[in-house]
């Protein structure tokens, strides 16, 4: 096990790792399919950020600790193979019982990353059911959580940002080589929202790279093996995700 995750670990309690192993199990498909070594990683990093990080909810909708988990385990997925480990702006949730609108707009919302309430808003069924179904490339908390680390990479100084920048500049590359397919209609891997600018591009990409690994890397190799670099793993090796 990884130094730094045993040595956190002695935080947290017997108990708590335990309830985490046990609702991780059970919704969480990419989790189920670790090595014993990366599951224990995967545990005590899902607790740092739960810990971490505030959840709220509407008053009349009760946010248990296994809902918590479930959404956490969305973060440490998509940064297992990078050193981040809690989001710094963003580390607010509110969980809403349903889907929800904005005053003054009718656009009906799943979820949200608002840049001036620094806060991520997403909707409970719309995160129940990203993990219900493992393989249909949408994750609602994986999607909002992409947009929050693009945030963040851009806020933070030379030296600390969580994506190297060129894999980074590799990647844009290859996203706006996909982007222009998607308006020529010669795209069939990703969902036709990635379509509305990068930073969507870049979301749906990742629901895609995490919940349809093989079918992304036959019919868009360039830009998976982009995404490979970027997060430095490869979902496709299931029990061993991380690139050294
Ligand atoms: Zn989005």
């Amino acid at each position: 096990m990884n130094i730094k995750y045993k040595l956190f670990g002695l935080f947290f309690k017997q108990n708590s790792k335990l309830e985490c192993h046990n609702v991780l199990l059970t919704t969480n498909t990419y989790y189920k399919n670790l090595s014993k070594e990366n599951k224990k990683n995967f545990r005590i990093r899902t607790l740092i950020f739960l810990e971490t990080t505030n959840f709220n909810s509407d008053p009349e909708f009760h946010l248990d600790k296994s809902m918590k988990i479930i959404i956490s385990s969305a973060f440490v997925q998509i940064t297992f193979g990078l050193k981040i480990n809690t989001l710094n702006i963003f580390n607010n949730i509110f969980i809403t019982p349903r889907s929800y609108s904005y005053k003054n707009n009718t656009a009906i919302f799943d979820g949200d990353v608002n840049l001036y309430t620094k806060k991520i808003n997403m909707s409970w069924p719309a995160i129940e059911n990203g993990f219900k179904i493992p393989d249909d490339a949408i994750n609602l908390s994986i999607h909002e959580f992409g947009h929050c680390l693009i945030f963040e990479n851009t806020k933070r100084s030379y030296l600390s940002k969580i994506f190297k920048e060129k894999s980074f500049n590799q990647w844009k590359k290859q996203a706006e080589y996909k982007f222009q397919k998607i308006k020529l209609n010669k795209n069939k891997v990703l969902r036709d929202y990635a379509g509305t600018n990068l930073m969507e591009l870049f979301s749906v990409s990742l629901e895609t790279f995490f919940e349809k690994p093989e079918f992304f890397e036959k019919n868009e190799p360039i830009l998976y093996l982009s995404m490979v670099k970027l997060f430095k793993q490869d979902p496709r090796n299931k029990l061993n995700p991380i690139i050294k």
